[in-house]
Order: C-alpha cells, then sequence, then structure tokens
C-alpha cells in the first residue's frame, strides 16, 4: 500500500472525528489504489482510532486482500461509485450533522447550491436519495447517481461524496456541510435566495474548464436545461474526461491550483 495514502486515509479519518461529522463507528472512506485494489478504513472503529495497523485492502468485489481488519458493510457503495466513475480516487461517506439534518427532514434546500464556489466545485445539483436499506438497495440508488454528480445526501443517513483525489471528495463534503450549515441559518429571516439564473451557465463553465470531476464534462449540459432532483441528469456524448485511475492524480489540480483557478474564474465572472 502506499504510504502516502496511508497518511492521507488516517488524516482524513481523524479529520471527520475532529470536526463531528461522525459518531460511534460512523464514516467511512476508501482510495482507489488500482484497477482492483482500494484502500480503505475497517469496520467498528471510531474514525479517531484509524492506524496503521487496522487499514486494509479490498478487491472491486468488496473482499479483503490485506489488512486483518473486517471490511465495513457500505463498501459496496464506494465501490459502486468507483465502477461508475472511472475518474473516481477516492470516496467519503460520513453523517456531518447540518447535511445530514436536512438529509433526514428531506427539506432539499440545498439541491441547488446557492454560492459560487459550491457550482464550480460540487456542480449544480446536490440530489437526496430516498431512504435505502443496507445492501443492494442502497447500492442500486448510489449506482444511479454516480455518473451525474459528486456528492449526494441520503435520506434518514448522511452524506456521499467522492472526487479525483481524497483531498478534493473531503473538500466536498466540507462544502456540503458549509452550505447546509448557512441554508439552516438562513431559514430564520426566509431562507437562502437562488445564485441568479444568468450566473449559472458560465460557472458551469468554469467548473468544466477547471476538470472538476466526471461530472465536468456534462456541466455545459447541465446548462440550458432544468435539472430535477433525485431524476438521472442527461448523459455527455463526448466525455471531456476519460482518464484512467492511474492517471487521475497527475492530472488533477492540486487543492491550491483549484482554489487558485476557483477564485480566478467566479472573479471574472463577477467582475
Ligand atoms: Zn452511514
Amino acid at each position: 500500500m502506499s504510504r502516502q495514502h496511508r497518511s492521507e486515509i488516517i488524516k482524513t479519518a481523524h479529520k471527520l472525528d475532529a470536526r463531528a461529522w461522525v459518531a460511534n463507528h460512523d464514516g467511512n472512506i476508501s482510495i482507489r489504489l488500482g484497477d482492483n485494489r482500494f484502500l480503505a478504513t475497517p469496520t467498528a472503529t471510531a474514525k479517531a482510532d484509524v492506524c496503521e495497523k487496522n487499514l486494509i485492502e479490498v478487491d472491486r468485489a468488496g473482499k479483503r486482500t490485506a489488512g486483518t481488519a473486517r471490511p465495513f458493510s457500505e463498501i459496496a457503495m464506494h465501490l459502486a461509485v468507483f465502477a461508475e466513475r472511472p475518474d473516481v480516487g477516492a470516496v467519503v461517506h460520513a453523517h456531518p450533522p447540518y447535511a445530514t439534518a436536512i438529509a433526514c427532514s428531506g427539506s432539499g434546500i440545498i439541491e441547488r447550491p446557492f454560492l459560487a464556489e459550491a457550482i464550480v466545485s460540487i456542480g449544480p445539483l446536490i440530489p437526496t436519495l430516498p431512504f435505502a436499506a443496507p445492501g443492494a438497495a442502497s447500492v442500486k440508488t448510489i449506482t444511479q447517481s454516480a455518473k451525474q454528480v459528486d456528492c449526494v445526501l441520503l435520506a434518514n443517513h448522511g452524506v456521499f461524496s467522492w472526487g479525483a483525489t481524497l483531498e478534493l471528495a473531503y473538500l466536498r463534503m466540507e462544502l456540503v456541510e458549509h452550505l447546509a450549515r448557512i441554508a439552516t441559518l438562513a431559514q430564520a429571516t426566509g431562507g437562502v435566495q437562488p445564485l441568479p439564473e444568468s450566473i449559472i451557465d458560465p460557472l458551469l463553465g468554469s467548473r468544466a474548464k477547471a476538470g472538476l470531476g466526471h461530472a465536468a464534462d456534462r456541466a455545459m449540459d447541465f446548462a440550458n436545461r432544468p435539472v430535477i432532483a433525485c431524476a438521472p441528469a442527461p448523459h455527455s456524448r463526448t466525455p471531456i474526461l476519460s482518464r484512467k485511475p492511474s492517471q487521475s492524480s497527475a492530472a488533477t489540480p492540486s487543492s491550491e491550483q483549484l482554489a487558485a483557478i476557483i477564485k480566478e474564474e467566479i472573479a471574472k465572472l463577477l467582475s
């Protein structure tokens, strides 16, 4: 196992704990190491206790191939995202309280991101998937969405996010919780207002330009048509991004570069 990936997954698990986005043994993280190799956190372990010794590797069927701990039951959902999205290098699952509250209420108040940065990083839609029992049903619901979006709320459950790198997947989770917190605070004064429609197209253009995730290849498809929550979005005819997993981190901008690109693109649009 790559030392860098191991240390990254441990650090991220500790961050989920430190930010109180998980309780008990909640939450899990995985990184794609190769075609049939995935590094993952262990089951039945508080995220604060994830360490070198208890990390595991699984194959694409979810069978443990390295380590001694057992795989978590939601690994099948992670593997479904990896299978649907060759560009995805990491998946994060947690129960951040504001976003999970919105997922549980079914209010959908962050379904259409209302901050420019979120449109660029996450895309135009954060769907709430209907509650599904653990196992085949939840795998089916996430499989249907994985091609279309970069994060989802799961009704009465929590949040899944993914990205070319673990850092990007984590930052998306952070942004979802940030939106959820702002939307919740804004409820007291009448709720958030949507971004002007005229800015959405250019923001999606910036998203495509920044190469943010596989969904970027559909970004312009979204531009002039309404998106219906929980329904499949239009498929891309010619994907811009068709990177192999091993190439994804090399081809993906670092978080600093990404932040600079997003800032620059938004500044251009707003000037
Ligand atoms: Zn969960």
